[in-house]
């Protein structure tokens, strides 16, 4: 016999715990199915363990889209100082590392923690190792039958519900939980869906250039970042690794990276190294000269590495001109990235076309529900895909 709920959610994360905790506060019965043997273990495991949460200058240009526009409305009515009210409420020490990102002092626990008294303080109920066969859409025959348009068929029960909330994520990091299951389950109410891939994720270099660079691996410079095709640019860190770059810079481009175009690098970001040489009065400017600059620059496994492979050509003005373009415009070409099982995130997901903005309910599927990395809306490095899972989980859960 079905066990009835008004509300049933797919998926304990970010997203589905926050609709939870909202349409509970509105009174609804909530059941959340998780799969894993706990909640939240995407937010455990975020920020390097300490969970950066949100971020205090979120704005929809943080965030990419098919539709850039769908966003607004879900960032506009909650708010990354919405959720630091959340997390002020639990006494939950914090701190911004840099650029608005916020961090727990202790732990992501803290978090998660929180997100399960609130669950608890609204009533919601939450079975875990729930492995979802089957959900149907059952055509209503009569007004009693409206009250369970869905029925969800685990390994060992079934349950009805009005709404159904699917908040499954993304396919990143299969082995803590991520399944395609929230985009078979789009296709199969007949929804599209952009085709996903994987962002914020370090990028592989081509066999040449691992043989030339990757035995810097953990050498770190500061760069700035930026890819034909987009207006984007990021100065931050990259960082080498054993089969190509990373860092924040390198996952920030990677997420508007076609997997075609090279990547431009600046090495020298506000550096005159010619203009620099002049004022020092040295006017030879041979590649000995040249390296103790660069050395001032870069590391220095990297500025001598950088001299080996690019070697001047001469110690004419031109030639240190030359050089000096060179490290402005590095063209790195990637092979591929390092795939789901290391990317933060993955980009594309449901077609927002077929969502409303404001509540996330399917346009053409009444009842039926996406919220969270499912959706195709993804967040730039910093807290951004967490506050996309808090405000879009939160308007659904307003709709319930
Ligand atoms: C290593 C790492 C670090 C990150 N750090 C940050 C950070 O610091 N800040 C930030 O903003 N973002 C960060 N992110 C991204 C962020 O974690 C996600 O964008 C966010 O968790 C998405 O929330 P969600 O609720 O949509 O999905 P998820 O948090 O992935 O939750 C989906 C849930 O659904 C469950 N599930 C899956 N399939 C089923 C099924 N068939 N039935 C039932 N349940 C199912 C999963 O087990 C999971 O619990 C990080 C991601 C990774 C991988």
């Amino acid at each position: 016999m079905n066990r009835k709920y008004d509300v049933i959610i797919l998926g304990a994360g970010a997203a589905g715990l926050m609709c939870a905790i909202e349409a509970g506060k509105r009174g609804r019965r909530v059941l959340v199915l998780e799969r894993a043997d706990r909640i939240g273990k995407k937010i455990l495991i975020s920020g390097g363990g300490r969970c950066n949460f949100t971020n205090l200058y979120a704005s929809p240009e943080n965030f990419f889209s098919a539709n850039r526009h769908f966003a607004k409305s879900a960032l506009a009515r909650y708010t990354a100082a919405d959720f630091v009210r959340l997390v002020e409420k639990h006494r939950i020490p914090y701190h911004e590392k840099k650029l608005g990102q916020l961090f727990c002092d202790r732990a992501a626990s803290d978090i998660t923690s929180m997100l399960e008294k609130e669950c608890r303080e609204a009533g919601v109920e939450i079975h875990l190792n729930a492995r979802v066969s089957d959900v149907r859409k059952n055509e209503a025959q009569n007004e009693m039958q409206k009250d369970d348009q869905f029925t969800v068929q685990t390994e060992d029960a079934r349950f009805g519900a009005n709404r159904l909330v699917v908040a499954t994520g993304g396919l990143s990091i299969a082995k803590i939980g991520a399944t395609s299951f929230g985009y078979d389950l789009a296709r199969q109410f007949g929804l599209k869906i952009e085709p996903p891939r994987a962002a914020l994720v370090p990028l592989v270099l081509s066999e040449p250039d691992r043989k030339r660079w990757c035995d810097l691996a953990g050498v770190s410079t500061e760069v700035i970042a930026s890819v034909r095709g987009s207006k984007q640019k990021f100065r931050e860190n990259m960082l080498f690794t054993h089969r190509g770059i990373s860092g924040p810079a390198i996952l920030q481009i990677s997420s508007y990276w076609d997997g075609k175009e090279s990547i431009h690098l600046d090495l020298a970001p506000d550096r005159d190294l010619t203009a620099e040489l002049r004022t020092r009065g040295q006017r030879d400017q041979s590649s000995g000269k040249l390296l103790l600059l660069l050395r001032d620059v870069l590391p220095r496994r990297l500025a001598d590495r950088w001299l080996e492979t690019y070697p001047l050509s001469g110690n004419s003005d031109r030639t240190c001109a030359d050089a000096e373009r060179q490290l402005h415009a590095w063209e790195v070409q990637p092979e591929g990235t390092e795939g789901y099982g290391k990317a933060e995130v993955t980009a594309g997901g449901v077609d927002t076309g077929e969502l409303s903005a404001k509540t996330m309910e399917a346009r053409n599927v009444p009842g039926l529900f996406f919220i969270g990395e499912v959706v195709d809306v993804t967040g730039q490095l910093g807290g951004f895909n967490f506050q996309w899972a808090w405000a879009s989980g939160f308007c659904a859960g307003q709709a319930m």
